[in-house]
């Protein structure tokens, strides 16, 4: 589509050309729904489940290297499996979504195959790629603290696991169980205490009547407003964007776990799929996203870019640099299951 010769070419017909990828992705059309009949090889072809600002980053691509993308936005389960049922008719190059348990999942289901690159092995730590180079990380989103510094002493604030304390009680907002983020946090825990003190500190979080609500945002608002909660667990990303539109907004942010093991991340990413047609050119796609093209990827949600040598847009570089959890990505995903399990032991909503 970025070929800018496709007949739903963005530049000009953007609505319409994503109208008719969804209808494609919905009916599930084949060749004729999106994609090109052919095999252009100078055409890369993207399944993506993350929908942020993906545009503008395959044009700069397009126009640093020549290489058509065309891509189809979906849902990440939606996109999985279409991606398995298609198997090797499939026309996608490249499989790209958020969240490591999507792309864990992705990996097992034998959807990647494996790329050798040192350019994208030195792209990011090692925590934020599949350990057997399935998928790598591209942005890099922390899940932490905001609070009201109105109400709350922020010396008093410092990690997941002391919101069980009493000080906390009736005071805390954050996603229900079926969120994926909560899941990743969930399993975070897991990975460093172990099922069973994981299980106190969520049984803890329920016995504080932490309040579920159904977005981040409403979290920060709800916060924002002296509303039923003075402390939140979100993305940061929902934050600067909150701030974006409104600088003033009271609502500070505390990278949580800074004593300690870091703050829990989780990171978008991709792979080249198993049967790409392309393989060459996906993997070109994902070295330059993790490297020039990382600004255009990350700036535009705020993400946090996972190559060290690239700097975070400037509202996300005024909270500082703070201490990631260096847990692998893969083992957060492969820990879902066992958070979904938890936290319904646990009673958490
Ligand atoms: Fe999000």
């Amino acid at each position: 589509m970025l070929g800018l010769r496709r007949p739903w070419a963005p530049s000009r017909r953007p609505r319409r050309a994503l109208v008719v990828l969804l209808l494609a992705l919905l009916t599930g059309a084949t060749a004729c729904g999106g994609f090109a009949v052919g095999g252009e090889d100078d055409t890369v072809r993207v399944y993506s489940g993350r929908h942020y600002d993906l545009e503008a980053a395959f044009q700069r691509f397009h126009a640093d290297t020549g290489i058509n993308v065309e891509f189809l936005f979906g849902g990440d389960a939606e996109l999985r499996e279409r991606l398995a049922s298609e198997g090797a008719d499939t026309q996608a190059d490249v499989y790209m979504t958020v969240d490591a348990a999507n792309l864990a999942l992705a990996a097992e289901q034998g959807l990647f195959q494996p790329v050798e690159s040192q350019t994208l092995t030195g792209a990011m730590p090692a925590n934020l790629r599949d350990p057997h180079n399935r998928w790598f990380g591209l942005s890099m989103r922390a899940r932490t603290l905001v609070y009201d510094p109105d109400e709350v002493d922020a010396q008093q604030l410092s990690t997941y696991e002391a919101l069980t304390q009493p000080r906390w009680q009736g005071r805390v907002c954050m996603r229900n169980s079926t969120n994926s983020y909560t899941q990743s946090l969930v399993a975070s825990l897991i990975a460093h205490h172990g099922f069973d003190r994981a299980l106190e500190i969520v049984a803890g979080w329920v016995d504080n009547d932490v309040e579920i609500l159904n977005s981040d945002v409403r979290i920060i608002d709800t916060v924002a407003a002296n509303g039923s909660c003075d402390v939140g667990v979100v993305n940061h990303y929902y934050l600067a964007r909150r701030r974006d539109k409104e600088p003033d907004l009271g609502v500070a942010l505390m990278w949580a776990n800074q004593n300690g093991r870091g703050t829990h991340v989780n990171v978008s990413g991709a792979g080249v799929t198993r049967h790409a047609d392309n393989p060459q050119l996906a993997q070109r796609l994902i070295e330059w996203l993790a490297t020039d093209g990382q600004t255009a990827f990350n700036h535009g949600n705020h993400e946090i870019p996972v190559n060290p040598d690239v700097a975070p847009d400037p509202l996300v570089a005024q909270w500082g640099d703070f201490t990631q959890d260096e847990l692998n990505a893969q083992r957060v995903g492969a820990l879902n299951d066992e958070a979904v399990e938890l936290m319904s032991e646990a009673g958490y909503e």
